[in-house]
């Protein structure tokens, strides 16, 4: 049996883990969080006191780590380093920057790609990141590349980063969502693009109810949903 899946790819903060967390919910699809996978390694590069942008140092940590998945009871994505569940040290801000250095690594990205392929072989899956629609899910059966004006995504960080405690001055971190696009733009391994065969979404002028209900149209026409299915 085929499996279904949705990509989703964007700049930081362009609303990509909520929409499709909500649209998985809808759909009845597995929600797979790519971001939340780079964040474990980049959370391990912190932990062991190696520089996440050290190419040398990451690859020789990667043999040594266990990095794995699983879903909770209330059905959202938690991520385990060796053991232990990361999900919520993972969102620390120190680790956006050392997550997407990290991921321009060539190693971590081929270490990382098995399991992501894996995921949507064995469920219909909404799956968000940089590089589902151009690399890990060239066939997918509807690709969205999710974007917003960084001055909105960077509004909207500073008020998830607030939301989870976490102090968060606007100007730093629009630089860093900057900073970080640039990077995950600018890499040579599988750099943040459109896929030719994506539909792009700017939600900078919806609210989360508008861009929720952008998505479910796509998913709704692109996948030929039966009765039942896309329904809230
Ligand atoms: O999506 P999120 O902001 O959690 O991702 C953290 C970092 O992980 C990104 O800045 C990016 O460098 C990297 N990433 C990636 N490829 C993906 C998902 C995330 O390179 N598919």
């Amino acid at each position: 049996m085929k499996y279904r899946s949705i990509a989703i790819d964007g700049p930081a903060g362009a609303g990509k883990s909520t929409l499709a967390k909500a649209l998985a919910r809808v759909l009845g699809f597995l929600y797979v969080d790519t971001g939340a996978i780079y964040r474990t390694v980049g959370l391990a590069a912190l932990e062991r006191g190696v520089d996440p942008a050290d190419g040398v140092a990451v690859s020789e940590l990667l043999p040594g780590l266990s990095i794995t998945m699983g879903y909770g009871e209330d059905g959202l994505q938690h991520m385990f380093l060796d053991g232990a569940d990361v999900t919520e040290a993972i969102r620390h801000n120190e680790v956006s920057a050392a997550a997407s250095k990290a991921a321009a690594i060539p190693a971590v990205r081929d270490f990382l790609l098995e399991m992501q392929r894996r995921a949507a072989a064995e469920h219909d899956v909404i799956m968000d990141g940089r590089d589902i629609g151009t690399v890990v899910l060239p066939g997918a059966d509807l690709k969205i590349y999710l974007t917003a004006a960084a001055e909105a995504r960077a509004e909207r960080r500073c008020r998830e980063l607030r939301e989870r405690g976490q102090a968060a001055e606007f100007d730093q971190v629009l630089a860093e969502v900057v900073e970080r696009d640039r990077r995950d733009s600018q890499r040579e391994a599988a750099p943040l693009r459109q896929a030719e065969d994506a539909v792009v979404a700017d939600t900078t002028s919806l609210d989360l109810e508008g861009s929720f209900q952008l998505l479910l149209g796509l998913a709704r026409k692109h996948l030929g949903l039966t009765e039942g299915e896309g329904h809230e």
